[in-house]
């Protein structure tokens, strides 16, 4: 494969850092929502310093919405991870070790090895200060936290609740992340097995899906060319000769069963691939598509003159080469021009 050119590379960083954003933004919407949560805890609980970090948390939230929306996708990532990292800091300092609160850290780690990729030293410094904040909260986790006004059991219940809500906002950082990563392969698939103008599946797909048939299930082909398309295009113009591609590839669609794959093989000829299909049974299909593409208008002008095509339908033989069989559908197809088109061919 062609390696990506440095262009190429920049496209690819921008379009995922859009799509993880899209889906990682839940997250920041829920952390801003704890944090008013907590500044109105720490406020009715008078510790000054907390509830004054919140605030600055809150700020910081909201700068991370705003670059978000002017698709500053790496400040957004500094912000939320700077402000969940410090955050931990000063409530671990002033709330003790057993609060939990550096649990939220672990929240970031997607987002920081995700915004980070390519911006090395930014990704050590925020790696090194989580790893600073549990070093250092853990080997002072006797002496931090000794002048705040909470009783036990209130510092049990913020314990219980900070690992509740860390774990929970863990794994839902974690399920985002996994789902951005599906849903840009699931994209990525559409846009390489799926024909830009009309939808249909590639001949690559249809390549590919071949061989995955089980042995000894009959597979059907329907292949039809569209009659003197060229003239087509001369006379109505490119732009309308692309619409009636798509059309007829609609025609087809709307004539093929669930089970069928319908492609674009080449610019104007089209295949359907039909597993587990009786000749009888292309041949309705083929008659299916032939009726609906009598449908299909050609132009607004008062003009008489329809889409044709000539099709070709082949049973591959047990045992026959899939190309092979293609091979003998072809030939059937250009039977069926010589013989003056619009018409279906049977091969032998
Ligand atoms: P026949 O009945 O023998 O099939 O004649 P034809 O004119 O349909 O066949 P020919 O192979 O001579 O011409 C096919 C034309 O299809 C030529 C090409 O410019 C046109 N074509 C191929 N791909 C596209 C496309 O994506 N859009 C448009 N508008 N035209 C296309
Ligand atoms: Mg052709
Ligand atoms: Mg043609």
């Amino acid at each position: 494969m062609t390696p990506l050119s440095a262009d190429d590379r920049t496209q690819v960083l921008e379009d995922a850092s859009f799509q993880f954003w899209r889906h990682i933004r839940p997250i920041v919407q829920i952390a801003m929502a704890i944090h008013v949560l907590l500044l109105l805890m720490f406020v009715a609980l008078d510790i000054p310093a907390l509830y004054l970090g919140n605030a600055l948390s809150l700020f910081a939230y909201a700068g991370c919405e705003m670059a978000l929306r002017r698709r500053r996708f790496r400040l957004a990532g500094m912000l939320i991870c700077s402000e969940i990292i410090l955050h931990a800091a000063l409530a671990t300092w002033v709330l003790g070790w057993d609060s939990n609160f550096y649990m939220y850290m672990f929240c970031t780690v997607p987002i920081l090895a995700f915004s980070f990729q390519t911006a090395p030293v930014r990704r050590a410094l925020l790696s090194m200060s989580i790893l600073l904040v549990l070093l250092g909260g853990y080997t002072l986790r006797r002496r931090l936290g000794l002048a705040h006004p909470l009783s036990p059991g209130l510092m049990d219940t913020f314990g219980i609740g900070n690992i509740v809500f860390a774990t929970a906002l863990l794994m839902q950082t974690a399920k985002l992340s996994v789902r951005f990563t599906r849903s840009m392969h699931y994209h990525l698939f559409q846009k390489a097995n799926r024909d830009s103008l009309t939808d249909l599946y590639t001949r690559r797909r249809i390549l590919q899906r071949v061989p995955q048939l089980l042995p000894g299930v009959p597979v059907a082909v329907v292949m039809l060319d569209i009659d003197h398309f060229k003239d087509i295009n001369d006379r109505y113009g490119h732009d309308r000769g692309d619409l009636v591609l798509q059309r007829v590839a609609q025609a087809i669609n709307d004539s093929v069963r669930l089970t069928d794959m319908a492609s674009r093989w080449g610019g104007e000829e089209f295949m359907v691939l039909m597993p587990d299909t009786s000749m009888e049974e292309a041949r309705q299909v083929a008659e299916r598509i032939q009726l609906r593409l009598r449908q299909v208008p050609l132009s607004e002008e008062v003009d008489a003159r329809q889409v044709t095509a000539t099709f070709a339908i082949a049973q591959i033989r047990p045992g026959e080469d899939f190309l092979d069989g293609l091979k003998r559908t072809d030939q059937a197809l250009y039977e069926g021009k010589q013989r003056g088109r619009d018409r279906i061919m049977q091969a032998h």
